[in-house]
């Protein structure tokens, strides 16, 4: 087209100026024109990268040298990073303009974005008459995509919160398999669980995202040492012969019944696509929210020790010592969730129960792992719903972290797996709210689960 990368950002950037869904913690608009004006001068030498010129709104969990990078944290309010994350630079390699920083759960818990300290983030779907959640933690990235903000954006998953979020905003969020992305840059929820990956409109746009956020990365040791792909190139193959496997854990109680009906009658479009479709078993199942909230927690226990007030960020103005200090600062720094998280995983790891609670919670890992690979002997992709509702009120769970937990109850076993999986638009609610169709596949197939996503799009 004809618009200059530095008019598109600049219409972005007032769409973000006028718009109230408190969408971004921060925006530089002078900078974001900058690498705009640079993406233009490489266009006028014929350069192409499919993201040449393009804004790319960016969570805040992702460190940008020169930039705040807060994590949704009174914590790291006013951090200035001195480094950028791989992902971010990756994105940036291929000409892509940072419009910003997304609004997001502190430290990447939560799965309604209500638990940043910089406030709620109001979900574009919202009716008329109530406030619903963008759901989380990638909620800003969400909402700032489904509102028109950005027209991509990153997100992280540890439990679901790209997924989640898509399907709570009508988009399209990508987990990738674990280690696809390096996690250099990008701050430490649960290590062994973090990804990050696109949140998109279409699965066209997230495989030219992924193909350029992906990639080994010698500075994150768990990254992986595979072969570069370009994750676009499956997209327009044919279905014929696909097997669907739609696992009957994922339709038990406590999913809504909407819900239920429209992600069944998605699956079922997928036979006029030329795919068959077969029940599965995951039995472990029901083992994945309790490992996951031993596993995470003790992870986020260890990996936020560092925020001690002596390296970076906040520290308490008043105290005696320094122990006074750590906990003046971390009392007043991190939110209630932060701290229920904390205490949990402490506990979790702590002598005496670490055989009784981490332990065992790896052990569940392993056998909720077998599941996927028994199952997929038998299919090719699994589907379901990605949560057991739409998007809720604000305030109505808040008070409630079980509840709130439960929203992770069909994303979070393909963490614990390490598998690549997708939440994409399945249709609407009579209230029309977006409902979302879970996609997961083998280790590594992103560029086949694309494939799928784009056929029914
Ligand atoms: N909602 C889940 C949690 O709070 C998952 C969060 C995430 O994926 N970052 O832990």
């Amino acid at each position: 087209g004809k618009t200059s990368s530095v008019e598109l950002t600049q219409d972005y950037l007032s769409r973000i100026k006028n718009s109230n869904h408190n969408a971004f913690i921060s925006i530089d608009a002078e900078q974001s024109l900058a690498e705009a004006a640079a993406a233009d001068d490489l266009r006028g030498q014929q350069k192409t990268s499919p993201l040449l010129g393009l804004p790319i709104a960016q969570k805040d969990i992702f460190c940008i040298d020169g930039t705040q990078t807060t994590c949704g944290s009174k914590m790291l309010e006013g951090f200035i990073a001195p480094y950028t994350a791989t992902v971010v630079d990756k994105l940036k390699a291929q000409g892509s303009v940072n419009l910003g920083k997304t609004n997001m759960d502190e430290f990447a818990m939560g799965s309604s974005n209500e638990s940043s300290y910089f406030g709620a983030v109001i979900n574009p779907w919202s009716p008329a008459n109530e406030t619903l959640v963008p759901g989380g933690s990638s909620g800003g990235s969400a909402a700032a995509v489904a509102a028109g903000l950005a027209p991509a954006a990153t997100g992280t998953d540890t439990g679901g919160s790209i997924r989640q979020p898509a399907s709570f905003c009508n988009l399209t969020g990508l987990k990738p398999s674990y280690g696809r992305c390096s996690r250099y840059g990008m701050i430490a929820f649960a290590s062994s669980l973090d990804q990050a990956g696109p949140m998109t409109h279409t699965a066209e746009d997230a495989a030219l995202m992924l193909t350029a956020m992906a990639g080994f990365d010698q500075r994150d040791s768990t990254s992986l040492n595979v072969p570069q792909e370009d994750f676009s190139r499956l997209l327009n193959e044919s279905l014929n012969g696909l097997t669907i496997g739609v696992p009957k854990e994922f339709f038990g109680e406590g999913l809504d019944s909407e819900v239920a009906t429209l992600v069944e009658a998605a699956i079922k479009e997928y036979e006029a696509l030329g795919a068959t479709i077969k029940s599965v078993s995951l039995p472990n199942s029901h083992l994945a929210l309790p490992s996951y909230y031993v596993i995470a927690p003790a992870e986020a226990s260890s990996n936020l020790s560092r925020f001690d007030g002596v390296r970076y960020g906040f520290r308490a103005s008043d105290y005696t010592d320094l122990v006074d200090m750590y906990t003046k600062t971390r009392t007043e720094g991190f939110g209630d969730e932060v701290k229920r998280r904390i205490m949990i995983g402490a506990y979790a790891l702590s002598s005496g129960y670490y055989d009784a609670y981490y332990s065992k919670a790896q052990k569940l890992r392993r056998l909720i792992s077998n599941d996927f690979d028994a199952a997929f002997e038998q299919c090719d992709v699994l589907m379901g719903p990605t949560t057991p509702s739409p998007a809720f009120a604000i305030n109505s769970r808040a008070d409630d972290p079980v509840s709130m937990y439960l929203n992770d109850i069909y994303t979070i076993p393909a963490n614990l797996a390490g598998l690549p999986a997708a939440s994409i638009q399945a249709g609407f609610t009579n209230n029309n709210l977006p409902v979302g169709l879970h996609l997961i596949s083998p280790y590594l197939q992103e560029a086949k689960l694309l494939n799928i996503a784009h056929q029914y799009q």
